[in-house]
């Protein structure tokens, strides 16, 4: 089902309801290469009941800022506590 957030989540749910899982991904090693910028929300980690903890947070952050190749920017600031996950870790 692949390693990726929801492949992850939904074995993690069948694993806790009791059943044999098994999770099968294309890559070499889980959650490299990563191709995400690994931003969210405290909530959305309790939301699926995954500690917010050290190993799966690189920083915590209250705003943010977008830039686009042509160099126009767009700031915004959270009204949620927002994260930087380590996906590389949250993954695995
Ligand atoms: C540049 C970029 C930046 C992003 N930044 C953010 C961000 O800051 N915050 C955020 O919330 N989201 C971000 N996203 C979006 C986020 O990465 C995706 O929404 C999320 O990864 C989707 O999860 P998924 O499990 O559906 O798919 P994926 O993460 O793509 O996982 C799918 C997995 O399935 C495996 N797979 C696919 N096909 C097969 C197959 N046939 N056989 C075996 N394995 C297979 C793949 O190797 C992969 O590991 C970003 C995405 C990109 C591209």
């Amino acid at each position: 089902m692949g390693t990726g957030p929801a492949g992850g989540s939904a074995a993690l749910k069948a694993s806790a309801s009791g059943l044999k899982t098994l999770i099968v991904d294309r890559k070499a090693e889980v959650g490299v290469p990563i191709r995400c910028g690994e931003g969210t929300a405290e909530d959305v980690l309790k939301d699926f009941g995954i500690p917010v903890e050290s190993g799966l947070v690189r920083n915590h952050v209250n705003a943010g800022k977008f830039v686009s190749s042509a160099g126009s920017e767009i700031e915004i600031a959270t009204k949620q506590k927002g994260l930087i996950l380590n996906r590389e870790n949250f993954e695995k």
